[in-house]
């Protein structure tokens, strides 16, 4: 099927993108960034924009910046950009280790970090791994401007507090200790499917024992989140595979469980179990 006919308008500065979007919100207009989820919902007329803001020529929206304590992405830097550590620091090596989850390589060649955050589909791994982080988020308008911490920014299923005229217009991850451990782990019935239950865990040793934990989860509620009972498993002991197995069934009791077509309730506590203990062996 086609998609329903629409106007493209292709802003080539931020203001222009923000003057544009400004106008034809009100009237079903939406950003198109990498197009990799917008375009499908299109072409099965499940969305039927009257208006698309392609802010694919707009300058200055490929920027990855570090300024030491903060690792910047803005709104098109592509999935495929995290392919390699973009900076020497536990945080780039984990979003290597995580972007090769992300769909396919010519998916990754087009979709965008910062679209996937837009888009917030339960299982998608940057939501996954901004709502570990605490990162934040800024949105754009004609308006202002506001940043938004990533707890806050989710709301529900595909669902966020970015209004219809606002440009998720960077994405900012805080960087960690040099000495932070992380594990990440996903299950998918098929490579380059979405996961069904994804966990990334980080922590650090004090004195052997885990200090400043955090688990991660996605694909297993209604968008990302740190579970605070597994890393009250954590903290304060030493690593074994008794204490992940602990975190692990901690994550899986408190969680309030997706379920679908293929997955109930029992189940999706059974694949968190699996990716938070996964995911914290793999951080040893
Ligand atoms: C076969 C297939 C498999 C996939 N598997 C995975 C997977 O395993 N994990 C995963 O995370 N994703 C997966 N995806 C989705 C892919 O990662 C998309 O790239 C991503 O979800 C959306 O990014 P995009 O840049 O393509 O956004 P688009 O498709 O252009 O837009 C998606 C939505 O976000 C809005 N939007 C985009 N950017 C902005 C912005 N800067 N400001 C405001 N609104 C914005 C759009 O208006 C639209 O509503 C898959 C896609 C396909 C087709």
């Amino acid at each position: 099927m086609k998609s329903a006919p629409f106007i493209r308008h292709v802003p080539k500065t931020v203001d222009e993108a923000l003057r544009i979007l400004a106008e034809v919100a009100p009237h079903d207009g939406r950003v198109l960034a990498g197009g990799q989820s917008l375009v499908p919902i299109m072409a099965f007329r499940l969305a039927k924009p009257a208006h698309l803001v392609d802010i694919n020529e707009v300058a200055g929206l490929d920027r990855i910046a570090n300024d030491g304590t903060m690792l910047t992405i803005a709104a098109r830097v592509r999935h495929a950009a995290f392919h390699k550590p973009v900076v020497e620091n536990p945080v780039g090596y984990l979003l290597s280790a995580v972007v090769r989850h992300i769909a396919h390589y010519p998916i990754r060649m087009r979709g965008t970090f910062c679209g996937s955050l837009a888009h917030a589909d339960p299982a998608s791994e940057w939501c996954l791994v901004v709502a570990t982080l605490d990162a934040a988020v800024v949105a754009k308008s004609a308006r202002g401007e506001r940043v938004i911490a990533a707890k806050d920014f989710f709301t529900g299923i595909m669902s966020t507090v970015l209004a219809e005229d606002e440009l998720l217009a960077e994405a900012r991850l805080p960087l960690l200790p040099k000495d932070t451990k992380f594990g990440f782990n996903e299950f998918s019935r098929r490579a380059g499917d979405f996961a069904m239950a994804a966990s990334l865990v980080a922590y650090r040793l004090d004195a052997g024992k885990i200090a400043e934990a955090r688990v991660g989860l996605g694909g297993a509620e209604s968008f990302p989140r740190r579970i605070a009972e597994a890393e009250a498993a954590l903290n304060g002991r030493i690593p074994s595979g008794e204490v992940f197995r602990s975190a692990a069934e901690a994550a899986a009791k408190v969680i309030d469980p997706l379920e679908d077509h293929q997955t109930n309730a029992d189940y999706r506590r059974d694949l968190v179990r699996a990716v938070v203990r996964r995911a914290l062996e793999q951080s040893t």
